[in-house]
């Protein structure tokens, strides 16, 4: 929050009514209009030529999509934002603006699955992607070549729970010049701000915990403005001619947003930002969730193994505490192989399989059988997922509860 003296939440609750007030409205109100007309046609044509500010067409902007945008940004301490319709589509913008064939990067292999088949996708179209540990840097600089283009990691994988080794691969690409590019998404910018180690481009999807409630999709890119984009050699004559700061994002404006049209519409980003309001609070509580029944898990001999980067028994447990606020609301585990994780979860009565995160309820997953089904035994294996493996998106209940619900759907 480098522009003010206020705390996270205060700065986010007073952010619409500090910018331009309609109507003494204090949310941004929901603007449906997809054309912005002018008095002036002289203004409209210089507002398309960046001359001025204002909006041209609903694709490439809108005031209730740009208000959840600042808000990102002052979230992410960041130079500016771009909203996407889903998490896929920010993530999908990179490689359609950013990358050519021809062009190297180096992805952690401990991924969300859709970010993992989109890799596979691109990698079909020219764009060389090497996966690696990236709870190593060693093992990003060994895969780095004369063409990696970007580094790509999750602050805490999603569904493992892996801590990648943020802050010495924040250094390593800045020593050698190469985007860095974090996917936040499990630690939100309450827990943990990329720009600390580093990040030139931060990902968030806004369907998880930042909209919170599992009522609406959206993403977000935020640039953090460390990244020199001067010096990025895909950046179209054009965009050139901006500050260098913003031209990462104005060709991102431009070539992702505006011509593959992945545009998150006004209303969910009204939902979305009335949820980010207490987005703080809501993963205090989910943490402190997590962290008793991760807790409980482990004690538990019916249980084989629980990820949860809170425990001190988890690999990065020194990298969490030293980087996030809290171990976040995700965590995973395995039954013995007595017990069916099926009828396990069947047992549950407030845990909800369903496939979503960040949502104020507790939502589980069995995901070798779901998430990660398509993509075969062999690559879960190689990511570290048991086929008996348990994802828990911790939701907000009150503790005895949840502590019960587990508790007792391991007794019956
Ligand atoms: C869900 C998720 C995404 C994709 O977000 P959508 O809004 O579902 O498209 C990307 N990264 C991570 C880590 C996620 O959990």
């Amino acid at each position: 929050m480098s522009d003010t003296k206020y705390g996270f939440t205060t700065t986010i609750v007073h952010n619409d009514r500090r910018k331009t007030v309609e109507q003494g409205s204090l949310h941004k109100p929901v603007h449906t209009s997809v054309a912005f007309g002018y008095n002036d046609a002289r203004q409209l044509a210089s507002v398309f030529q960046g001359k001025e500010p204002g909006f041209r067409y609903g694709r490439q902007g809108n005031p209730t999509v740009s208000a959840l945008e600042d808000k990102i940004s002052k979230m992410e301490d960041g130079v500016g934002t771009l909203c996407f319709a889903t998490g896929m589509g920010a993530i999908g913008a990179l490689f359609q603006a950013l990358l050519k064939s021809g062009d190297h990067i180096v992805s952690s292999s401990f991924l969300f699955g859709n970010t993992n088949s989109l890799w596979q996708t691109v990698a079909g179209q020219g764009v060389d992607v090497a996966f690696v540990d990236a709870t190593a840097v060693a093992n990003v600089e060994a895969a780095l070549t004369p063409h990696t283009r970007m580094v790509f990691v999750e602050t805490i994988a999603n569904p493992r729970t892996q801590v990648a080794d943020l802050a010495r691969i924040g250094q390593l690409c800045r020593e050698r010049g190469i985007l860095y590019v974090v996917d936040n998404t499990m630690t939100t910018p309450y827990l943990f701000r990329p720009k600390a180690v580093g990040a030139g481009l931060v990902v968030n999807s806004l369907t998880k915990s930042i909209g919170g409630h599992g009522n609406a999709l959206g993403g977000a890119l935020t640039d953090t403005g460390l990244f020199d984009w001067s010096a990025y050699p895909h950046i179209a004559p054009n965009f050139r001619k901006q500050p260098p700061q913003a031209q990462g994002l104005a060709q991102l404006r431009a070539k992702a947003l505006r011509d593959f049209g992945a545009a998150l519409g006004p209303e969910a980003a009204h939902h979305i930002a009335v949820g980010a309001e207490t987005l703080a609070l809501r993963m205090e509580r989910t943490s402190s969730n997590a962290l008793a029944l991760a807790r409980m898990l482990e004690a538990d001999e019916r249980v084989a193994a629980v990820h949860y980067p809170g425990l001190a028994s988890h690999p990065q447990h020194g990298i969490a505490q030293e980087l996030f606020r809290t171990g976040g609301s995700l965590l995973s585990f395995e039954l013995v192989d007595a017990i069916d994780c099926f009828d396990y979860l069947n047992r549950l009565q407030l845990g909800i399989p369903a496939s979503n995160l960040g949502d104020t309820r507790t939502l589980v997953i069995p995901v070798a059988h779901t998430i990660f089904f398509e993509m075969g035994a062999e690559r879960r294996a190689s990511m570290g997922i048991a086929e008996s493996l348990i994802r828990v998106s911790v939701g907000i209940e009150d503790t005895e509860d949840l502590l019960a619900d587990f508790r007792n759907a391991l007794d019956a």
